[in-house]
């Protein structure tokens, strides 16, 4: 039995759904052959003829799935740190949103930046994701508000896969804010979405889903309902931004559509948890901005354990409400601040958000045939990865087979 790649003598959290908690093989090995898990097991049981290319010995050190951030906005121009310091003076994010601030601001920021300029200051951001183990990232338009920028994000976001070893998710999310020019006329936007730039992102392939922000600061339940239709009509999965700073039914509305995930959640109640889990709809939960924004109601963890709704864990990397570029902290946030089991904040970064990207099917657990990304840490106990505040224990990250 020949393999490319064999890496034998480690501690193997699967996150296989068929196993109890993280899935742990001790003494565990896992081999690759073009790009995919081609065997896993314990030492013990690998087959007598083994052979591989290069065999690496682990030395009883954690390995993972390779890292998925499921929520981000990674693309954008600009920067919010003189709005962040009004905010640490008492201005709300609602307030400075109103003077004109706020989002509106990186839309001006990046509706001038070239798809070059974007790209350049993405990599940073993705860098230090990558950094951490990251092997998979969503990453959302969203402050372009117009035909040419939202594409021109898109493309960028695309770029960013084609520039680093990391498989890129993108999500079209014209539906962020209502831009000011329609201000006044706001069903001429929301055509604008469902007529002109859903149609020419799905002509372009750049959008493997749709999300939008349903807030009442952002589009009501009505103005969603109107995307998510074209989306279904384009045959595009869906997510939705629901529930974070005002209850408005968003998860309720993001399980009658199938969702992939509904994301934040901080005030949905126990009707929509209930939704969720009876449509399989993920519960993406963002501790970066939770903790950003100062919010003082954590998602409702204890309504969708009870519910079963299975939870991810994700940076919601921003320039506003989570400039937050490290998914370690995100985990330490998700346990310390929401009250995430460790193991749930694990499965949170791997299995579980691979099924928020609908792409469980070929990442989030170490298992034959799913492609082999791997995170393989200094560290031989899984609470150390969420226990560390600025530590980085990974040794080295493994995308499709291959050492990078
Ligand atoms: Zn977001």
């Amino acid at each position: 039995m020949g393999f490319d790649r064999l890496w034998r003598g480690g501690r193997l959290a699967t996150m296989a759904p068929d196993r109890a908690g993280l899935g742990l093989i001790e003494d565990g090995a896992v081999a690759t052959r073009d790009g995919r898990i081609a065997w896993i097991g314990a030492v013990a049981d690998l087959p007598r003829d083994v052979t591989a290319d290069e065999v690496i010995e682990l030395d009883g050190r954690l390995v993972t799935p390779g890292l998925i951030d499921c929520h981000t906005h990674l693309v954008f121009a600009g920067d919010r740190a003189d709005e962040f310091e009004m905010r640490l003076r008492g201005e709300t994010y609602e307030t400075i949103a109103a003077a004109g601030g706020g989002i509106l601001s990186t839309v001006r920021n990046t509706r001038a930046a070239s798809q070059d300029q974007l790209v350049a200051t993405a990599l940073e951001r993705l860098d230090r994701l990558m950094a951490e183990g990251v092997t998979a990232i969503e990453v959302k338009s969203g402050y372009g508000l117009n035909l040419d920028s939202e594409l021109k994000m898109l493309r960028a976001a695309r770029a960013l896969g084609e520039l680093r070893k990391v498989e890129v998710v993108t999500s079209l999310l014209a539906a962020h804010t209502v831009p000011p020019e329609y201000r006044d006329d706001r069903a001429a936007y929301v055509a604008l979405i469902v007529d002109a730039i859903l149609p020419a992102a799905v002509r372009e392939g750049l959008a493997d889903s749709v999300d939008a922000f349903c807030e009442t600061s952002a589009f009501s339940p009505a103005e969603v309902r109107r995307v998510f239709e074209a989306a279904r009509a384009h045959g595009l999965p869906v997510r939705l931004h629901a529930d974070q700073r005002t209850a408005g039914g968003g998860a309720g509305l993001a399980a009658e559509f199938g969702a992939l995930s509904a994301d934040h959640l901080e005030r949905t109640d126990a009707a929509g948890a209930a939704a969720m889990a009876a449509a399989g709809c993920v519960a993406v939960l963002l501790p970066g901005a939770f903790y950003a924004l100062r919010d003082e109601t954590a998602p409702p963890i204890t309504l969708f354990r009870e519910a079963g709704v299975r939870m991810a864990v994700a940076t919601d990397c921003n320039p506003g409400s989570s400039p937050l570029t490290s998914i370690l902290t995100a985990l330490n946030l998700s346990v310390i601040l929401f009250g995430l089991t460790v193991e749930e904040a694990l499965l949170g970064v791997t299995r579980e958000a691979a099924r928020a990207l609908g792409r469980f099917d070929r990442l989030g657990s170490l298992e034959v045939g799913k492609a082999c990304d791997l995170a393989i840490w200094d560290a031989t106990r899984p609470v150390e990865l969420a226990y560390w505040l600025g530590r980085n224990p990974l040794r080295s990250r493994v995308f499709r087979g291959e050492m990078v």
